[in-house]
């Protein structure tokens, strides 16, 4: 079982012939509504791998937030303890894409920014020992650390997807509260001030995270695979051979397969193994929750 606790937003693209200059309208036929906030992709991708997930989140009292509740439960996940706040709306980000792939994107975490640590303590039922917390940043700091806390008083297991980074350092009790902790390369860099450029960095940056007091790194490097450090062995995982075309919620899809795997008892290794599998599916196909592949194409491309 799964706890994940995130943000939750709705991508309003248009693809247009060229950006807009200022006081300029450029006029499309092309747009669509996409869920999206790494927090709802990834319990929504545990989900499609099959593991029970409930998420907890705060969304607000529009339109979108209705749509955003309804296709996260159509989805799996289990949607009946996220917070409603009618004075908010939902987190939004309004992204233009021109002719060449350009785009200019700007957004709101909306409601999103609301979910305080007394919202968690309230919900702390929610934290129960055998479950796992998946957590990713894009909400207040202080609710996820208290989060953390609460986690680590349960003694839950806790994977936690910086992303984006904190430029702050984390509170010293934090690291030795978290199992998990999957920087992609820019977040590695911003917590451990190692500019990553291939393995052997990647390497050094883990070595920085275990002496801060992370039990289980996992540095994801794109289309180079990743590295974890796995009970004082390092391993590396290459990459999968795919045509890759959008590589749009790779590290989401990467995250929420990890928690499913190991929800589901598979070992670190092996979770490993099957979040790289899907990291690397869901590049070749376009858009966040649309390029989740499913549990039995993970299984098919990594028994090839
Ligand atoms: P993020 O989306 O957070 O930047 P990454 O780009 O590191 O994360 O991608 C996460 C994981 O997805 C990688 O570790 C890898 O397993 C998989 N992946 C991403 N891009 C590719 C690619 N081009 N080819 C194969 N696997 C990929």
């Amino acid at each position: 079982e799964i706890l994940c606790i995130g943000s939750i937003n709705m991508d309003l693209v248009m693809v247009m012939d060229h950006l807009p200059e200022p006081g300029e309208t450029v006029v499309t036929d092309n747009f669509n509504t996409y869920p999206g906030g790494k927090g709802g992709n990834q319990a929504v991708t545990a989900a499609v791998q099959g593991a029970k997930v409930t998420m907890f989140s705060k969304l607000g009292g529009d339109g979108f937030s209705k749509e955003l509740l309804e296709k996260m439960a159509s989805r799996g996940v289990d949607t009946s303890r996220i917070l409603m706040d009618r004075e908010k709306t939902a987190g939004i980000a309004i992204i233009r894409v021109d002719s060449k792939g350009q785009n200019s994107i700007s957004f709101t975490p909306g409601s999103n920014a609301f979910l305080m640590p007394g919202d968690i303590l309230e919900n702390s039922d929610l934290f129960v020992p055998g479950r796992i917390l998946l957590l990713t940043m894009e909400i207040n700091l202080e609710s996820i650390y208290h989060a953390i806390r609460l986690a680590g008083q349960h003694g839950m297991f806790v994977i936690v997807d910086p992303a984006p980074a904190p430029s702050r350092p984390f509170p010293a009790d934090i690291p030795p509260l978290v199992d998990v902790i999957k920087p992609n390369e820019s977040e590695a860099r911003t917590i451990t001030g190692v500019e990553i450029k291939n393995k052997a960095d990647a390497k050094v940056a883990i070595e920085r995270l275990k002496k801060m007091g992370f039990k289980l790194p996992v540095i994801t490097l794109g289309d180079k695979g990743l590295v974890a450090c796995i009970e004082d062995r390092i391993v590396e995982f290459p990459p999968l051979s795919v045509e890759c075309i959008d590589t749009t919620a790779a590290g989401d899809v990467f995250s929420g397969t990890l928690a499913a795997s190991l929800a589901q008892g598979c070992s670190i290794e092996r979770s490993l193994e099957l979040a790289n599998c899907a990291g690397a599916l869901s590049t070749t196909i376009a858009g966040a929750q649309t390029s989740i592949p499913s549990p039995e194409r993970v299984r098919q491309f990594m028994d090839k």
